[in-house]
């Protein structure tokens, strides 16, 4: 059975102090009020991941990611951080080509192939983005458009690597804007994407996929998304900087 997960991700947000502080509400919060099989991941600033690692030892169903890693193992790449150093330090999971990565930092989808080979090299658990603009939505083949991000990105890897992979559809339009889309349009695109996967490496492989969806999730929306066939979890930016907001999504799943 592919895992139900409930990721979020701080992005560029919160001091060291702050960070310290979030993660022990969410951490009392999370033993006290969660059951069932949910695992939550959260991905908070790489400068933060030493320091919070020691907030969340011990604790069940709590994982740290960071929000990005370089292609290449080391080098000269100022202000950049490799696979190898998060996995150095007991880093299990690493988001790869979140939207604002695509559009701040140009990165592409051969680029983001290439992320995706160094994270699992190390062991790292890659939760790959992947999502349409508002105008691919209006004006292309949508859906086209997303299969092909995965293709290009995923498509190389063996049946076996892909089931260390984590799929978040994250439609731009509805990131950080209060747009979310329909439940409706969630599981159209997560059905599409997993028929993607499974025409390439076969439904078993495919039904080992966790697909979370991101795009606004909150408490008022999370159960209805997730309670979709093909919506496995979520990945939540705005609601996962509040703990009780972050914690109920979580228990929605
Ligand atoms: C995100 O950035 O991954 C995200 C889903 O953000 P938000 O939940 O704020 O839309």
């Amino acid at each position: 059975m592919r895992k139900k997960i409930v990721a979020g991700n701080w992005k560029m947000n919160k001091t060291l102090d702050e960070a310290v502080a979030l993660t022990s509400e969410v951490v009392n919060m999370i033993k006290d009020e969660v059951s069932g099989e949910v695992e939550v991941i959260l991905c908070v600033p790489a400068l933060y991941l030493t320091t919070l690692k020691k907030h969340i030892e011990g604790v069940n169903r709590i994982s740290l990611g960071a929000q990005n890693c370089h292609e290449k193992t080391s080098g000269a790449y100022t202000g950049e951080i490799s696979a190898p150093m998060l996995k150095a330090i007991d880093i299990p999971n690493v988001i790869i080509g979140h939207s604002e990565r695509r559009q701040y930092f140009s990165e592409t989808n051969a680029q983001l192939a290439e992320k995706v080979n160094i994270a699992l090299e190390n062991g790292l658990t890659p939760i790959f983005c992947c999502g349409e603009s508002l105008d691919q939505r209006q004006n292309e083949d949508y859906i086209g458009f997303v299969k092909n991000q995965i293709t290009e990105s995923l498509f190389h890897l063996s049946a076996e690597q892909l089931t260390s992979v984590v799929i978040a559809y994250e439609p731009i339009w509805a990131i950080g804007t209060g747009l979310t889309a329909s439940a409706e349009q969630a599981q159209e695109m997560h059905a599409a994407l997993r028929a993607h996967l499974a025409e390439k490496y076969g439904k078993e492989v495919a039904d080992e996929i966790s697909i979370l969806y991101g795009g606004s999730v909150g408490a008022a929306n999370a159960a209805e998304l997730f309670a979709n066939p093909d919506v496995d979890g979520g990945l939540v930016g705005g609601a996962s900087l509040k703990s009780r907001d972050f914690t109920e999504i979580v228990k929605a799943r």
